[in-house]
């Protein structure tokens, strides 16, 4: 695994770590795999919210 990168490096917001695959949003990046954790968690539970609130952090331009 190589993990040199250049000065735009993806680190994700929610687990904090570099990750190559995700998608960047206005704020920061959210990897694949927390995108993954995202649409596989139940509304209902108290994860869903915690996502919920770190994506708006994300959302929130300026
Ligand atoms: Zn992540």
């Amino acid at each position: 695994m190589v993990m040199s990168m250049s000065a735009d490096q993806q680190i994700c917001h929610i687990c904090n770590l570099v990750c190559p695959e995700g998608v960047r949003l206005v704020e920061g990046y959210i990897c694949s795999e927390c995108l993954d954790e995202i649409s596989g968690t139940d509304v209902g539970d108290p994860k869903y919210a915690f996502y919920i609130a770190k994506l708006k952090e994300l959302w929130k331009a300026g």
